[in-house]
């Protein structure tokens, strides 16, 4: 599998799913998530009310992850997984490894050869960026998938810059 990074918006690239970094509720939010809505239009918020009917009453807990379409988006998916809040006292690391499994294992079923995340739980969820990173990328490069692509895109220049580091690492640990 090829990890590459980009600085730039996820609404934006051509990949056959993108992940949001939703909340629990599956309603839609701030950051990743109401960039993803906005743009991709209604079609996404109608398919994760019915989730949110059928299998998902109490939310999508914390390290899962579920697709729905990606409406108007390049992406043909949104696949959504629940970061954990960060948190000084509880290592909640395992959860944030989790939503990268859970996503690569989604984006297994689907089929889809490129995927795009975003730094999972490293805007209003708290997560210092270069630990993120580590978790990210750590994660990414021991999961077994069949997903040939994974692209990190990062919304800043400090983002992008952690994320290097974090892939500097795999190679000299
Ligand atoms: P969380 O609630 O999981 O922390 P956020 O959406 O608040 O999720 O932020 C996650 C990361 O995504 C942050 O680093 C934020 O700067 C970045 N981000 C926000 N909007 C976008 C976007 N349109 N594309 C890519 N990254 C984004």
């Amino acid at each position: 599998m090829r990890i590459t990074l980009v600085t730039g918006d996820i609404t934006t690239q051509n990949v056959d799913a993108v992940v949001n970094a939703a909340n629990s509720s599956l309603l839609g939010g701030g950051g990743v998530d109401g960039a993803i809505h906005r743009r991709g239009g209604p079609a996404i918020l109608a398919e994760c009310r019915e989730l949110r009917a059928s299998r998902y009453i109490h939310g999508l807990p914390t390290g899962m992850a579920v697709a729905t379409t990606a409406g108007e988006l390049p992406a043909r998916w949104v696949i959504h997984t629940v970061g954990p809040v960060f948190s000084a006292g509880e290592d909640r690391s395992e959860l944030l490894a989790s939503c990268y499994r859970e996503s690569l294992r989604v984006a297994d079923e689907l089929g889809a050869a490129g995927v795009a995340f975003p730094a999972v739980s490293a805007g209003v969820y708290g997560w210092p960026m270069d630990d993120a990173a580590r978790i990210a990328v750590g994660t990414v490069s021991v999961t077994a998938t069949r997903v040939s692509e994974v692209r990190f895109v990062l919304f800043t220049a400090d983002a992008h810059a952690a994320f290097d580091r974090a892939l500097s690492l795999l190679d000299r640990p």
